[in-house]
């Protein structure tokens, strides 16, 4: 028999409306009574703060724990130190940044995640936010349905409404999400399609897109009409946009990152907003998360008030991923009972090393 813990986000009445919010507490990424038909013992739950959490308290004795990247369960080295049976971690999702990872390393933990199972779920959700914040697009929303501006004012919204069309777009990583977000610019005719990543794409991935790689991060922020941050976060990654590589950006870019809060420092971007140096911002990660009543991206608008296009973490929730996502965790998990391997994409840590190359250059 062997213990499962699950820290997945409560859907309380919108799962039992909706049965296919698997990755809630309530319908358990569907593998409940799979679990149980094995013998196996599975504990669910959203408490994750604190040592009297369920987390803490059954961590103790899994051996397989499933977190989520939407609420996720941060696996400290502290909290590993406390897991004397664990042996998998499985991600349901894309990122396993909340689990120490050298900590994983050095335990011979190994992590794995649904790799691909979101990534065209997060690529339109990017796709959206851009052209939300370059179209200025909640402000102009707000008008009709909460009455902004007398609730019609052509001049207000169009003062801070541009097209995308000839706009300079660049991604910083180009994996998965990075290269299918490029992929779906391409119809959009921006004047440069660029990259920032230390794996360059090959020659004939990036022709098809047409993309652009700039080595240099200072070099590449000061091209993009629009950065979009589409890599892990890792140490490399770790707070990287600031208030110094803030500097780098054109005056008036506008930001979105959907890959995870910590890769922006959060002050020092509402603040760039605050003085329009940023024309907008948008995403739907925030360090930690949730994201606490007070974080400053919630209050964050541009001197004309809007330039802000945050969700909470949706993008790569959708029923559609979360179908994909739920049967990735599955087939993780039943590779480990049967002993066979697992898919080689899906590995982050495993045998005490690195087995994805996406989480910083070592
Ligand atoms: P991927 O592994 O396919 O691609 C990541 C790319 O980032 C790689 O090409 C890698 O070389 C590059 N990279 C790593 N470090 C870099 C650095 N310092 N500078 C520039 N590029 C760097 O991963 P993916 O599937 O595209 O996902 C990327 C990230 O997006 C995930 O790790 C996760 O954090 C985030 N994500 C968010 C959601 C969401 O719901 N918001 C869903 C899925 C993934």
């Amino acid at each position: 028999m062997v213990k499962v813990l699950a820290i997945l986000y409560s859907g309380g009445e919108f799962a039992k409306q909706q049965p296919r919010l698997l990755g809630t507490v309530e319908n358990k990424l569907g593998i409940a009574d799979w679990l149980k038909e094995h013998g196996h013992e599975l504990v669910v739950s959203d408490d994750k703060e604190g040592p009297n959490s369920d987390f803490q308290k059954h961590i103790k004795d899994a051996e397989i724990l499933i977190t989520t990247p939407f609420h996720p369960g941060y696996l400290s080295r502290e909290v590993m130190d406390t897991a004397k049976n664990l042996k998998l971690c499985v991600t349901a999702g894309v990122g396993s940044d909340h689990i120490d990872l050298n900590a994983a390393n050095e335990r011979k933990i190994t992590v794995a995640e649904v790799s691909g199972s979101n990534v065209v779920s997060v690529a339109e959700h990017v796709l959206m936010t851009i052209l939300n914040l370059v179209r200025n697009f909640v402000p102009a929303h707000d008008q009709i349905t909460r009455g902004e501006f007398g609730g019609w004012n052509v001049a207000a919204a169009a003062r801070d409404t541009y097209d995308l069309e000839n706009k300079v777009v660049g991604t910083i990583g180009a994996g998965r999400i990075g290269y299918r977000v490029l992929q779906r610019l391409v119809p959009f005719d921006c004047k440069e399609l660029l990259y920032y990543d230390y794996a360059p794409l090959p020659e004939e991935v990036a022709k098809k897109v047409g993309a652009r790689r700039v080595e240099d991060l200072k070099e590449f922020l000061g091209q993009c009409d629009v950065v979009t941050i589409n890599c892990p976060l890792h140490e490399g990654t770790r707070n990287l946009i600031n208030k110094e590589t803030l500097q780098y950006f054109k005056k008036g870019a506008w930001v979105v990152n959907t890959a995870r809060g910590a890769i922006v420092n959060a002050q020092d971007m509402a603040d760039a907003v605050k003085s329009g140096h940023i024309s907008g911002y948008g995403g739907d990660v925030s360090f930690p998360q949730p994201m606490a009543k007070d974080h400053p991206w919630r209050t964050m608008f541009n001197p004309n008030g809007g330039g802000n296009a945050m969700t909470p973490h949706v993008s790569g929730t959708s029923i559609d991923a979360q179908i994909r996502y739920a049967n990735g965790t599955k087939d993780i998990i039943r590779r480990y009972f049967e002993g066979e391997a697992q898919e080689p994409q899906n590995l982050i840590v495993e045998g005490g090393q690195y087995a994805s190359k996406a989480y910083g250059q070592r």
